[in-house]
């Protein structure tokens, strides 16, 4: 392939225009620079899909500070305070309020649960941050949401001031003020990104040619899968699917909350994943989305690997496991035709995002399971990383510091799993 010559010099390329790429863009143009942003929109269909897919295509991403580890819970509540800023300055709303619930045994229950669901460490991280959350006994859950029906000795952690946040919304918002600011938007797939004379040239598939001062690959799961990178990091990534259930309207469960839960029988671990309150998508339908048990199922390395789980739609096993938890949680609801959409998730062993240099010109940014509610704070940091060079935020830098691995290094071989 010929390449062409550079299009334009600018001071900060953004790869990646997902919820991380988008607030990293909007950040360094808001702070003055001339930035360039590239990343394909989201494709039309998947059933034929071919390439890399997003984490963020979908219309509801919890927003809340029931979060582990404490700093996840600190960045989406410093992405938070922003939002009306955001949503006043660009008018596209991306939040509806909603109780956030997070549901678990009450007593140990031998089910090794991460600590996503140890009731003391979510609400002892909502005292650090000064938010208010309830503790729920399992009778005063019952009593809270009578319309729901919940596993006998399970209580609830409730924070009333939550969000579900619509992802493909936060990065319309995010876009849309990087662009105000100044940044050019391309809207295509970066093949290539080396150090030249002392700059960063990035090739795009149809594009052109870029060169710039610094660049941020901010490209979710498909990192190690792009190549943009000269090794791979520690991130092990997954084929996730969400399952969405037709219900009549948003209020087709009044007050419905959204809920992290960990369902548990005599001992035995039934569920755990997310379940949302009504959400309504893009053919203007309202469904309870539903997304857990097989969140970690799929390993996927490379892109072929990416493309091939995207056409799958899903693990068609999702829809029923769903029905028998919703069957269970909402008696009497009437639930209409489920069906199952691909997504893609990633996480660090340390399991907080990744914000550092790659290379003397290159900042990686990589947030797997948090980063719709945390992606503005975890962009602004970027942003300023790459601009100033230096770290300066009161919070360490050594809390997003990136873990490379060896060549050759895979989700598979990682988790054990043959590929
Ligand atoms: C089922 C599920 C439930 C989740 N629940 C929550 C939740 O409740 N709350 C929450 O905060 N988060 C949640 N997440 C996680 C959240 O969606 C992700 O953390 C977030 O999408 C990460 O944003 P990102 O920008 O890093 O990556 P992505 O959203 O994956 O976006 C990366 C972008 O980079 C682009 N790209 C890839 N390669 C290239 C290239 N070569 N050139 C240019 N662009 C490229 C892609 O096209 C994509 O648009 C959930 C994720 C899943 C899958």
């Amino acid at each position: 392939m010929t390449s062409s010559p550079p299009r334009t010099h600018v001071d900060l390329a953004v790869i990646g225009a997902g919820p991380l790429g988008a607030a990293t863009a909007r950040h360094a143009a808001e702070a003055g620079a001339r930035v360039v942003v590239i990343g394909p929109d989201e494709p039309a269909d998947f059933a034929d899909h071919e390439g890399v897919w997003a984490g963020h295509y979908d219309q509801g991403r919890l927003c809340h500070v029931l979060e582990v580890p404490l700093v996840t819970s600190l960045l989406a509540t410093r992405s938070t305070r922003r939002f009306d800023d955001l949503i006043g300055r660009t008018g596209i709303n991306f939040l509806t309020p909603t109780h956030s619930v997070t549901v678990m045994p009450e007593a140990a229950s031998g089910v090794a649960a991460s600590t996503w669901f140890d009731a003391d460490v979510l609400a002892g991280n909502a005292a650090d941050l000064g938010v208010a959350v309830d503790r729920l006994t399992p009778d005063e859950l019952a009593a809270a949401y009578p319309q729901l029906s919940f596993e006998p000795g399970h209580l609830g952690l409730r924070q009333r001031d939550a969000f579900i946040l619509n992802p493909r919304a936060l990065v319309a918002a995010e876009l849309r003020a990087a662009v105000a600011a100044g940044a050019e938007l391309v809207r295509d797939e970066a093949v290539a990104r080396e150090l030249v004379d002392g700059q960063v040239r990035v090739r795009t598939a149809r594009s052109g040619t870029w060169t710039a001062d610094k660049v941020v690959v901010a490209t979710g799961c498909a990192t190690n899968a792009t190549g943009l990178l000269d090794r791979p990091l520690q991130t092990l990534t997954f084929g996730a699917t969400v399952t969405l259930v037709e219900v009549s309207g948003p209020d087709a469960v009044p007050d419905m909350p959204t809920m992290m839960m960990l369902k548990v029988r005599d001992g035995d671990y039934l569920f755990g994943g997310i379940v949302m309150a009504p959400v309504q998508y893009p053919d203007g339908r309202w469904y309870l989305k539903v997304s857990g048990n097989s969140l970690l199922a799929n390993p996927l390395d490379t892109r072929e690997e990416i493309a091939a789980w995207v056409r799958t739609g899903g693990r068609a096993e999702d829809v029923e496991e769903t029905m028998a938890v919703l069957r269970d949680l909402l008696p009497g609801v009437e639930l209409g035709p489920a069906r199952t959409r691909p997504c893609t998730v990633c996480a660090t062993p340390h399991d907080r995002p990744y914000i550092d240099w790659a290379d003397e010109r290159t900042v990686v940014v990589v947030e797997g399971e948090r980063g719709a509610m945390a992606a503005d704070e975890i962009g602004r940091l970027a942003s300023g990383l790459a601009l100033t060079g230096a770290w300066t935020d009161t919070l360490p830098a050594e809390n997003f510091r990136a873990l490379w691995a060896p060549e050759g290094w895979s989700t598979a071989a990682a988790i054990g799993r043959a590929s």
